[in-house]
C-alpha cells in the first residue's frame, strides 16, 4: 500500500523528457511499482501526445487504429495489461542500472553500518542506492536542492512520516531530517539529488567530499 507518491511536476517533467537522468530513473522505478502514478502518467502522456499531434506526424503503435476505432464504436477492449515487476527487489528500470537485483550491487561502507552504491547517470543530478541496517539513523542533514528517496525494502521514519516499499519522500531546502530505518530488515532506498546534502554534524561534513553525497 503506497502512501507517498510523485508530484504532478515530476510526472509532467518525466512525460516531457526534461528531467535529469537520475530523476527519470526514480520516477520510472516508482511508476513500475505504483498503479496510481502509472495511471496519472498515462494521462500526462495523452495530453503531451495531443500537443505533439499538432506539430508532427508520430509513428503509431501497432493496433492503435483498431483500438481507437474500438473506442469510438464503444467496444473498447479490456485495459491493456500492466507490466508486472519482475520478481525480486528491484523493478526493471533499476535492474538495468545495477546490472541485476540487490545481490548485484557493489556496496561501499559510509560509516555506522550504512552502505551506498552510486549509480552511473548523466551529470546534473546523482543517484545512489542506500543500505541502512534496521534501527540505524542516517546523519541529520538539510538539502540545497531536491532530494527524492524511494524505499525498495524495509521502511524508515523521519520527522515527517513513515515510508515503506514504493513510498517516495520529497525533501527540499525547507526540510531538515534524520531518517531512521525501522527495526528488522535493512532499509534499501534509491535516493536522487540535484545538489549536495547539507550535513549538520562535523564528521559527516568532513567525509562528504569522499562519499560524493
Ligand atoms: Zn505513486
Ligand atoms: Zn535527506
Amino acid at each position: 500500500m503506497i502512501r507517498h507518491h510523485l508530484s504532478d511536476a515530476l510526472l509532467t517533467g518525466y512525460s516531457a523528457g526534461t528531467l535529469p537522468e537520475a530523476f527519470s530513473l526514480l520516477v520510472a522505478t516508482h511508476v513500475s511499482l505504483c498503479d496510481e502514478c502509472r495511471a496519472r502518467l498515462a494521462a500526462q502522456d495523452a495530453v503531451g501526445g495531443a500537443l505533439l499531434d499538432r506539430q508532427e506526424a508520430v509513428p503509431m503503435a501497432e493496433g492503435a487504429l483498431t483500438a481507437t476505432l474500438a473506442r469510438i464504436t464503444g467496444t473498447a477492449p479490456e485495459a491493456r495489461p500492466v507490466s508486472r515487476p519482475a520478481p525480486g527487489l528491484f523493478p526493471e528500470p533499476l535492474r538495468a542500472y545495477v546490472g541485476g537485483d540487490a545481490e548485484a550491487v557493489r556496496w561501499r561502507p559510509v560509516g555506522g553500518g550504512v552502505r551506498q552504491a552510486i549509480l552511473p547517470t548523466a551529470s546534473g543530478a546523482s543517484a545512489r542506492l542506500l543500505y541502512i541496517p534496521g534501527g540505524t539513523a542516517v546523519p541529520d542533514h538539510g538539502h540545497r536542492g531536491t532530494e527524492l528517496t524511494l524505499v525498495l525494502q524495509g521502511a524508515f521514519r523521519d520527522e515527517t512520516d513513515r515510508f515503506a516499499r514504493g513510498d517516495v519522500e520529497t525533501a527540499d531546502e525547507a526540510l531538515e531530517h534524520t531518517p531512521i530505518a525501522e527495526a528488522g530488515d535493512p532499509c534499501i532506498c534509491l535516493a536522487v539529488t540535484d545538489a549536495p546534502l547539507r550535513f549538520n554534524g562535523l564528521i559527516p561534513r568532513l567525509l562528504q567530499p569522499f562519499l560524493k553525497i
